[in-house]
């Protein structure tokens, strides 16, 4: 397959590093972005250590103004984007009646209006070459629903209604947009948990274990080569088989 340039929002975090190295050992040129230009720039020299070459640029993908400059930073460092991958995430976790504004719009923000911030940008460009891959990382809570997550649950399906409308829209100009729904991953985020609720979440697996940001990276490369042309507006749960429906 052709080399394509990748942005992966998040490529920093714990499934977002799997994504980057992913593509880049598909032979594409990757980038993501950075708040903390110290931090960036640390996890930029430690992806170059294992052999990975990412492009980085600061943006806040929950800003549409920043999350615009970012993308064209990264144009200007690699070329227009291909591959669009909206994986930055985040919780800010309580039951609804406790829930604040700003616990509700600091997520919906950054997990769905990142959706279109980012998106955005990217496009026109996609539209005019006939060529584009658009995935976003949504949840399995966003198709079950979560105690405490009523936020996140909600910023994650919409995040695939967002799908599938610019799946429709989009579909005649080469570009397929597709979900992947990842159940419980042992990144830093699920790790944090007290171990006896990580036992409680992993028996109601029936691999009977978590999953490994590889496998959402292996997901995500599914949608992404010529042959993955004709399917999109699809959602690909990727849980161990913990959640079955759609
Ligand atoms: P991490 O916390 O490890 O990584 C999140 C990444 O998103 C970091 O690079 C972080 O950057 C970035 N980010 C957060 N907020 C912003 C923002 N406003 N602007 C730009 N970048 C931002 O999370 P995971 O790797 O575990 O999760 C990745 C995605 O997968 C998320 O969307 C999450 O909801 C989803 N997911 C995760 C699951 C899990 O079990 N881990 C399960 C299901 C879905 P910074 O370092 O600057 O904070």
């Amino acid at each position: 397959m052709q080399a394509r340039v990748a942005l992966v929002t998040g490529g920093t975090g714990g499934i977002g590093t799997s994504i980057v190295k992913r593509l880049a050992g598909m032979g594409h040129r990757v980038a993501t972005n950075f708040r903390d230009e110290g931090r960036g720039r640390e996890w930029q020299a430690r992806m170059k250590d294992a052999g990975v070459d990412v492009a980085i640029a600061r943006g806040d993908v929950s800003s549409p103004e920043q999350a615009e400059s970012l993308v064209r930073d990264i144009e200007e460092q690699l070329g227009p984007v291909d591959i669009l991958v909206n994986n930055a995430g985040i919780t800010r976790d309580s039951t609804f009646h406790k829930m604040t504004p700003q616990q509700w719009n600091d997520v919906i923000c950054t997990n769905l209006n990142s959706c279109f911030n980012v998106t955005r940008p990217v496009i026109e460009g996609m539209r005019a070459r006939k060529w584009g891959r658009i995935v976003q990382i949504s949840s399995i809570n966003g198709q079950k629903g979560q105690y405490g997550q009523a936020n996140y649950a909600a910023a994650k399906a919409g995040m695939h209604g967002f799908t599938i409308s610019l799946a429709q829209e989009n579909a005649r100009f080469g570009i397929t947009v597709n979900t992947v729904s990842p159940g419980y991953i042992g990144t830093d985020m699920v790790m944090a948990v007290p171990e006896e609720i990580r036992e409680k979440i992993v028996a109601q697996i029936p691999t009977g274990r978590l999953g490994t940001p590889d496998e959402i990276a292996y997901a995500v490369s599914f949608f992404v080569p010529d042959e993955a042309g004709w399917i999109t507006g699809a959602n690909l749960s990727a849980n161990g088989g913990q959640y079955m429906g759609w």
